[in-house]
Formats: structure tokens, sequence, C-alpha cells
């Protein structure tokens, strides 16, 4: 009974990799800079990007800010202010409360998720009457492999 092999577009994890299909309602170009940041594992600034789409026409970086934009605002990418890079969500859309793991050795990027941060921030803000957009923390230190190795 070979059951292993499953037919349809079912995105089932290979080799590990936490590879996310492509979000439906993308431009063009919102396409291009999600499949380049979804084959990276590092976070990706703005000219990077553009370098590596040269290849697929897109010269302008007017272009890549646009679509860096649009992804944002649709909630599919973060933007690492410490970093100026972005990174794709690893969530199922948009959230406010945003944490990530910067290694400063290698400079990778993990999303974290953490429940009680957001349970505590997004009362705490509301009770001071504020308008919350984002709220982003970027903690920085060594990844595991790199501090396994120093
Ligand atoms: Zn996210
Ligand atoms: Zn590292």
């Amino acid at each position: 009974m070979a059951k292993d092999q499953k037919a349809g577009g079912v995105s089932g994890p290979e080799g590990g990799d936490e590879r996310r299909s492509l979000p439906s309602g993308l431009s063009k170009n919102e396409k291009l800079v999600w499949e380049t940041l979804a084959a990276s594992v590092d976070a990706l600034k703005a000219y990077e990007i553009l370098d590596q789409l040269k290849d697929k026409g897109v010269r302008a970086p007017m272009t890549v800010y646009r679509a860096l934009d649009g992804l944002e605002t649709k909630g599919h990418i973060h933007k690492l202010d410490g970093l100026n890079a972005f990174v794709l969500c690893n969530h199922e859309g948009p959230h406010v409360v945003q944490t990530f793991l910067v290694c400063e050795s290698c400079s990778t990027v993990k999303e974290l998720e953490v429940v009680a941060l957001e349970a505590d921030i997004l009362p705490a803000v509301r009770s001071a009457d504020f308008d919350l957009h984002t709220a982003r923390l970027e903690i920085k230190g060594n990844c595991a492999s790199c501090g396994a190795a120093a």
C-alpha cells in the first residue's frame, strides 16, 4: 500500500524546511518578492532582493519597495528595523505583536511566537488609550549553531 505520495497540491514538509505555500491575492511583483524571501534562510535587504530579481526583469528599486510594502500590509512578511531586512511571516494572517530571534554572529532570523507577550501587551496598550500598529521585538544573541561554536 503505497500511501506515501499524496495526490493533489498538498504542500507536505520535505527535508524539514518550513517552506510555506504562496499566499493568494498577490500582484506579480509581490509574488516574485515573496518567492525570493521564501527561498532564503536569511532575512534579506531590499537591494539583495532586487539583485536576485534582476534576472526576472525587475530593475527598479521602487518596484521592490512597493511589493515589500504590499506584502507587509497584507501580513505576509515582516520588516526587521534593526537589520533593515525582511523575512516571511510564519503565521496565518497579520499579527501586530511580532517577536524575532536575531543571531548577531550569522544574522539568521527566526520568528518566535510568544503568546503571553501578545496577551500582556495588547490590554496594556489599549488601557493607555494608544492606537497600536506594530509591536516588534528583536531579541539579539547567538543562534544554536553559533552558540555552540563560540
Ligand atoms: Zn509573523
Ligand atoms: Zn548564528
